[in-house]
């Protein structure tokens, strides 16, 4: 039990007798605040990005580099010098001129190694906020910095190469393993010590009945012993019930074994929030922006490392997926349903699996008829003036438990709150969110956020992604474009985006015709004379007169990301980049503007077509030129020493006033 300010986190056994009450308050709680909050029109649009740091501590020294334990003692200095800001004593700044700009905001993360920064204020809609972002995310990485030991660094890699290895990767250095996590790899004190951390990664454990398993397929060199025999994992401990996870045979061979939340939760991404003008374009949004989701992760691969190892998929995110799966063996369909209410396809990190727009083109075909829902939730939300799509979204969300309960906040039902609401909510992580207003905060509409794209090593090319997304959304309202797929179809590419390489040498199922079925006219004429237009492809001018409703299977096929990014050959899909400089055609855009943004689509277009690297291949590329390297898969201290040294330049370089990040990206061609 901890005991803090906060209240008194329920352990899991008794945790789970009031989850029933958590869920029940939770939906009354949701239904209050959409019934005020429905109606809510005109909401300006806002955006905003959230990066995540590792704070990396470098010992030049003994070429060593390890995560800094050190976010407590870094927060605490940053919310002092947010003080100052307020105050007006604001210093000036590597990066440029900041000024009448708010200080960016540092949140904690669940490991204790991490950080994540949001801009001081939502950005506006406006072009001009568009070529802000960059710096700003410059300005965040310098001011973070100005926090840390001399010697420490934030860098923006999802994973730390070696963490969970036998060494100490960790400083200070903490011996596994500890009561909540119970991990053979990491200490407790990995995690963020506020108690809502350890509380979520016991009870996940708890729930599931044992630890959880994270098995990543190594990447097999011409070294790499066939079978490949995880040696870092210990058979012959017994300091709790759960190390007999591997005798059970937890640790599969050729694959990298891990078992703690934060192998996964341990992992930087890049997320980005959109406020719509009302509810009704926030569930537009969050379906047409659905089918994007895998095709960003695939296009964004960052993450080929491990505990140590190469191993052979380019991203995190069924890592984490794994690591807060709580299921247990009845729901994952390992027994028979005894105790629990139903099997469940997907862990509680993962792929969305339903729409929400009230859109006639929505067709029935591409829900999945499996979906599992809380049917006396969906019945309370209906009866509650609920529709059936938003109220099975909810309904789903809500056939998981609450992970973390303070019994202080049982004592009574607040309808003005929304923090049973939040609870299933924000343990429920999928690739979309749907953010209703929080009720306290009149100002905040409706909101969608974009959660799939793995964090970048330069800010270039976070500024890039963020604003590709943003330019999409533009084009997806502007030419009310279809995107539409059976939503199964999401959680295939899902997978597909874990391929090593799937950016190049995979397919995935997209809509091939995303207009609507009367053509707009400002995706037929462009009305301005913008010489950047020139790579729009015709197709996007002409497009094909959409057919009668078919069968559902004619409206998509398989693409490749360049297919998707950049335009499809035979013009059956015009292709994003294309859509969004049609978009861009359609507004005006000075050129100065214009030609800022024309760098930001080049990386993306050429990231789909091959010319530039993911961050992932750039890595694999990395250690298999080390002199280090013994082509064996292994990713030894050292290597990661000089990956971290190497990924600190570039962003170092980078942070320089003035500096573009384009000359600095590793922009090889394959
Ligand atoms: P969470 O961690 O719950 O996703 P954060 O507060 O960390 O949320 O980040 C949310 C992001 O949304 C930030 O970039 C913030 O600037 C942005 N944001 C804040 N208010 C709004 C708003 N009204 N509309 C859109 N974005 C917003
Ligand atoms: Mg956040
Ligand atoms: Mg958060
Ligand atoms: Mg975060
Ligand atoms: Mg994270
Ligand atoms: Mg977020």
């Amino acid at each position: 039990m901890g005991l803090l300010a906060l209240g008194t986190a329920l352990e899991w056994p008794e945790a789970k007798t009031k989850a029933g009450q958590v869920r029940q308050w939770g939906i009354e709680q949701l239904l209050a605040n959409w019934r005020r909050a429905r109606g809510k029109e005109r909401d300006a649009l806002l955006w905003g990005d959230e990066v995540e740091y590792l704070v990396v501590a470098l010992d030049d020294a003994a070429k060593k580099s390890r995560l800094s334990l050190a976010q407590a003692e870094i927060l605490k200095s940053l919310a002092r010098d947010e003080e100052l800001w307020k105050s007006g004593s604001g210093k000036g700044s590597e990066t440029g001129d900041h000024e009448g700009e708010d200080p960016p905001h540092f949140h904690p993360e669940f490991g204790r190694f991490m950080l994540e920064a949001t801009p001081g204020q939502p950005w506006g809609i406006g072009f001009k906020d568009l070529l802000k972002v960059e710096s700003n995310m410059k300005w965040r990485r310098e001011v973070a910095k100005a926090h840390m030991a001399p010697n420490e660094v934030p860098i923006t890699l999802t994973t730390f190469p070696r963490l969970g290895t036998k060494d100490d990767y960790i400083q200070p250095y903490y011996p596994p393993s500890g009561p909540a996590l119970r991990s053979q790899f990491v200490p407790d004190e990995i995690a963020n010590p506020h108690i809502r951390f350890p509380t979520l990664a016991a009870n996940i454990r708890s729930r599931r009945g044992r630890k959880v398993e994270l098995n990543v397929p190594v990447f097999h060199d011409t070294n790499t012993p066939r079978p490949f025999k995880d040696p870092t994992v210990n058979y012959d401990l017994y300091n709790w019930p759960e190390d007999d996870d591997v005798r059970n045979g937890a640790a599969k061979d050729d694959h990298v074994y891990m078992d703690a939340m934060a192998f996964g939760m341990g992992s930087c991404c890049l997320q980005i929030t959109f406020q719509a003008k009302n509810m009704t374009e926030g569930r537009r949004l969050y379906d047409q922006l659905s089918p994007l989701g895998p095709i960003l992760l695939a296009l964004t691969a960052a993450t080929p490392i491990y505990k140590g190892f190469l191993v052979d998929t380019d991203v995190r995110w069924n890592q984490i997926g794994n690591a807060v799966d709580d299921r247990t063996r009845e729901e994952l369909g390992e027994a028979p349903i005894k105790n629990d209410r139903w099997r469940i396809p997907k862990s509680r990190y993962a792929s969305n699996s339903t729409y929400i727009s009230q859109d006639p083109r929505l067709r029935k075909e591409y829900f999945d008829p499996d979906l599992v829902v809380d049917e006396d939730i969906k019945k309370r939300l209906m009866e509650g003036g609920m529709d059936d799509l938003l109220a099975t979204h909810f309904a789903h969300l809500f056939i998981r438990d609450p992970l973390v309960i303070f019994s202080e906040d049982l004592e009574e039902l607040d309808l003005n709150k929304s923090d049973h609401f939040e609870n299933l909510q924000s343990t429920n992580w999928q690739h979309m969110r749907f953010k209703p207003p929080p009720p306290d905060k009149d100002d905040i509409g409706w909101r969608v956020e974009f959660r799939s794209m793995e964090i970048q090593i330069t800010d270039f090319e976070n500024a890039a992604f963020s604003i590709f997304i943003v330019l999409v959304t533009r084009a997806i309202l502007s030419f009310d474009l279809n995107f539409y797929i059976p939503i199964q179809r999401t959680t295939e590419n899902m997978e597909t985006a874990h391929a090593r390489n799937a950016v190049l040498d995979r397919k995935f199922w997209f809509r091939k015709d995303p207009f609507p079925r009367r053509v707009p006219r400002s995706a037929q004429q462009s009305t301005n004379g913008s010489t950047f237009s020139s790579t729009a492809s015709s197709a996007v001018n002409t497009p094909p007169p959409s057919p009668p409703l078919g069968p559902v299977e004619m409206e998509f096929d398989l693409m490749t990301i360049d297919d998707i990014v950049n335009g499809c050959a035979d013009g059956s899909f015009p292709g994003l980049i294309p859509l969004v400089e049609s978009y861009l055609n359609s507004v005006n855009v000075d050129v100065e503007t214009r030609c800022f943004l024309a760098s930001y689509l080049d990386l993306i277009r050429k990231r789909a077509d091959g010319t530039l690297w993911t961050g992932a291949r750039w890595m694999r590329e990395f250690v298999a030129k080390h002199p280090n390297y013994k082509q064996d898969s292994v990713v030894s201290e050292e290597i990661t020493y000089d990956l971290v040294k190497a990924v600190e330049e570039m962003t170092v370089k980078e942070g320089k006033k003035g500096s573009v990040g384009w000359e600095l990206l590793r922009g090889k061609t394959v």
